[in-house]
Parts: C-alpha cells; sequence; structure tokens
C-alpha cells in the first residue's frame, strides 16, 4: 500500500487513478483534489 502524501490516507497502487512522479519517485492520491495540492507545492507533502 502507498500512503497518500496530502491526507495520508493509504492508497493502493495498483488501482490509484492519481498518480504523480516527482524527483524519480511516484506518489498515489485518494482523489484528484490530493494530488492538485501535492503538485502545488510538493515540498510541502514529501516529507510525510
Ligand atoms: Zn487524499
Amino acid at each position: 500500500m502507498a500512503r497518500d502524501p496530502v491526507c495520508g490516507m493509504e492508497c493502493d497502487e495498483k488501482i490509484a487513478k492519481w498518480k504523480t512522479t516527482h524527483t524519480r519517485k511516484t506518489y498515489y492520491f485518494c482523489a484528484p483534489g490530493c494530488q492538485k495540492a501535492f503538485e502545488a507545492n510538493p515540498h510541502k507533502y514529501m516529507k510525510m
């Protein structure tokens, strides 16, 4: 399981619809809003 860095929810990477790659790491999100928040300010969430 991957963890949504924005809200902390667990996301199954096999079925996750929303993902983004940042500094060669892939992040998964539970919703498009979480993806947008991450992409707007990735450094705020990357530590999690
Ligand atoms: Zn989320």
